[in-house]
């Protein structure tokens, strides 16, 4: 029996093969792993995300251009019609690179800066040198007219470079998404992990740098997976709205080795299926299929959220976060609703206030419908 859920992007480790050593890698990338799919496998894997109507295929890695058959799989992925995204670090361009990725006609690239300090950024991604290597690539990328985004990844070593960041990319037009670091990552230590308060802050950085500058001068998100139903807050992500964790709904995960997983950011117990096992196009339409997420009932909630208004439509948050914070499904204490219950307990107590402020959110969405259909195009071009 088919499921109803269609498949709108597969991201992709393409390898773990990684030159740099960054301190919060998710996948701990490094040396590949022994059993990554060959080049033969990759194209079966191309043709089968096709036929299960994948529109899109963001390759990452590790650095998915140390793969010798970048550039073939690259082209293949165009040639069947899916959009393409490349997620790289940014170090590793030599004179054929851009026109490569020109022909490619990517609907996104993107790069990560952590840091406005270059010593700051080095020490993150583990490589003397890196942050000229990576600003050099943002330049040459954006001088070449391709849809260059920046990346931005948060955790304490490096929430204070937000606002030299934005200095930094101020006029330049290029697209910034700021995210915050998960604790899956061996390298990573989990008490440089933002706390409650410094999510918060980085939720009102982002809030704050959309109301000063228009899109054309700071065109600036927060990562998808960010907020969700402030009270206080305008809305700081790329969609219009929340609507839950589409991991096995609309996005799926592939490791490196034909592993799937809804979302490559959860752990290994997450782990679906593997590509040499199954074709994807047969697990995503299995009805058994990512059934933490698909068959989500508000009682799968835990106890951050079982009493939450918003359940039904926000089905508890970021399920990476809320089992990396919690060790349960749908219990997201990262969520800025929870959050400002809690530091605003007083204020929002008080009926008018709370009232004040659901106007105001409404008044400031509207004032920024054209602003939104413009941050779109900034990261996701014209298409
Ligand atoms: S408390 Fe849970 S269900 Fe409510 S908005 Fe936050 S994450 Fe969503
Ligand atoms: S687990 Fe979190 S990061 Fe992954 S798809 Fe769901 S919301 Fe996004």
């Amino acid at each position: 029996m088919k499921n109803n859920h269609s498949l709108e992007c597969a991201v992709w480790e393409f390898t773990l093969a990684c030159n740099l050593n960054c301190i919060h890698c998710g996948s701990s990338a490094g040396g590949s792993r022994s059993d990554e799919l060959s080049t033969s496998e990759a194209v079966s894997l191309c043709h089968d995300l096709k036929r299960t109507g994948c529109l899109g295929i963001a390759l990452m890695g590790g650095e998915p251009l140390l793969r010798p058959d970048f550039w073939q799989i690259a082209r293949l992925i165009r040639e069947l019609g899916m959009e393409l995204s490349v997620i790289t670090n940014g170090t590793l361009s030599s004179g054929d690179t851009f026109a490569g990725l020109r022909e490619l006609a990517p609907r996104a690239i993107a790069v990560s800066i952590d840091a406005a300090d270059p010593e700051i950024h080095d020490r993150i991604r583990g490589q003397k040198g890196a942050w000229a290597k990576t600003w050099a690539f943002v330049r040459e990328a954006k001088a070449e007219g391709l849809p260059i985004s920046v990346i931005t990844t948060v955790h304490k070593l490096n929430i204070n470079e937000l606002s030299r960041i934005r200095e930094m990319l101020l006029g330049q037009n290029i697209a910034w998404q700021i995210q915050v670091a998960g604790a899956e990552g061996k390298r990573f230590p989990r008490e440089l992990l933002l706390d409650e308060e410094e999510f918060y802050a980085t939720g009102l950085f982002i809030a704050s740098t959309r109301r000063k500058y228009p899109v054309r001068v700071m065109p600036v998100i927060g990562a998808h997976d960010m907020g969700y139903n402030s009270l206080m807050l305008d809305n700081i992500s790329l969609a219009p709205q929340w609507t839950g964790c589409q991991a096995g709904i609309t996005v799926i995960g592939i490791q490196s080795n034909g592993n799937i997983k809804g979302c490559l950011s959860m752990d290994d117990s997450t782990i679906e299926g593997n590509v040499r096992q199954m074709p994807v196009c047969d697990l995503w339409n299995s009805c058994e299929a990512f059934s933490y997420s698909r068959d989500f009932k508000p009682a799968d909630a835990g106890e951050y959220c079982r009493d939450c208004m918003h359940l039904a439509g926000c089905k508890g948050g970021c399920n990476e976060m809320s089992l990396m914070k919690t060790g349960k499904y749908h219990n997201d204490p990262y969520c800025f609703n929870r959050l400002e219950k809690r530091l605003f307990r007083d204020e929002l107590r008080n009926p008018f206030y709370r009232l004040m402020l659901r106007m105001k959110r409404r008044a400031n969405a509207f004032m920024r419908k054209r602003e939104d259909r413009q941050l779109r195009r900034s990261f996701l071009g014209n298409r």
